[in-house]
């Protein structure tokens, strides 16, 4: 098992104005897998989606992965671990305007060290943005900007592809795009995918569906 969620809960706020995002929410993740996560506006999507990729703390809980917890590292082991292990993917890209594609990829393995271009140069040419890189996110199209911001997400190799609405702010077409090359990094690359979403042709192509609601989850099935 890749991560196993027990007990997890989030409060936001105090007394009046606390708000429950989420409820005691347990699931395990294998390996490979291309999981949804599916809910109303509100229903707690991305706080998990946060907590899952250690950018926030839990209220009570723990997640693990391959055995260890991540709220028990220190400050500094756990900035290694999301930078090493976690790729994330925002419906607004979040890439830096004042660097080309080609540079944005580079960012995570400039971090570390000596970036393996021949890698990146393999993963841009899969993703279909080989001939993009020396453009600036401002030149390329909604879909484009996303599939660099995935390759980017990718650069380290992670073991788990966090998105927070990826097709959210994409055309049908391009959404369609980038939902089947997210597939496909999960079926032939045994790449782990966990998708918020409340686009029900992306909750379709995943495998499996997990619904919040009021901050409290369910699986389908
Ligand atoms: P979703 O992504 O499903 O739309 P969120 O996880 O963003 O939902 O939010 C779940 C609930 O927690 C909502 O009621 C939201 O208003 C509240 N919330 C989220 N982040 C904060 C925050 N930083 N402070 C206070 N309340 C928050
Ligand atoms: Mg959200």
């Amino acid at each position: 098992m890749l991560i196993e969620v027990k007990g997890l809960c989030k409060t936001y706020g105090k007394g009046e104005s606390e708000v429950r995002a989420l409820d005691n929410v347990s699931f395990d993740i294998q390996r490979g897998e291309m999981t949804a996560v599916v809910g109303a506006s509100g229903a707690g999507k991305s706080t998990l989606l946060h907590l899952l990729g250690g950018l926030d703390t839990p209220s009570c809980g723990v997640v693990r992965y391959e055995g260890e917890s991540i709220y028990d590292m220190s400050e500094r082991r756990l900035t290694e671990f999301r930078l090493q292990r976690i790729g994330f993917v925002f419906q607004f890209f979040n890439l830096i305007p004042e660097l080309t594609a080609w540079r944005n990829i580079m960012l995570p393995q400039s971090l570390k060290g000596k970036p393996d271009t021949h890698y990146l140069k393999s993963l841009c040419e899969r993703l279909g943005i080989a001939d993009r890189l020396s453009h600036y996110p401002s030149e390329l199209s909604g879909g484009q900007q996303q599939r660099v911001a995935i390759a980017r997400a990718l650069a380290n190799k992670p073991d788990v592809l966090l998105c927070d609405e990826p097709t959210g702010n994409l055309d049908q077409g391009s959404g369609k795009e980038v939902l089947g090359l997210l597939k496909e990094l999960s079926q032939d690359g045994q790449q782990t995918v966990i998708i918020i979403t409340h686009d029900k042709t992306a909750a379709g192509v995943c495998g499996r569906i997990l619904t919040i609601r009021d901050g409290r989850l369910f699986e389908n099935g």
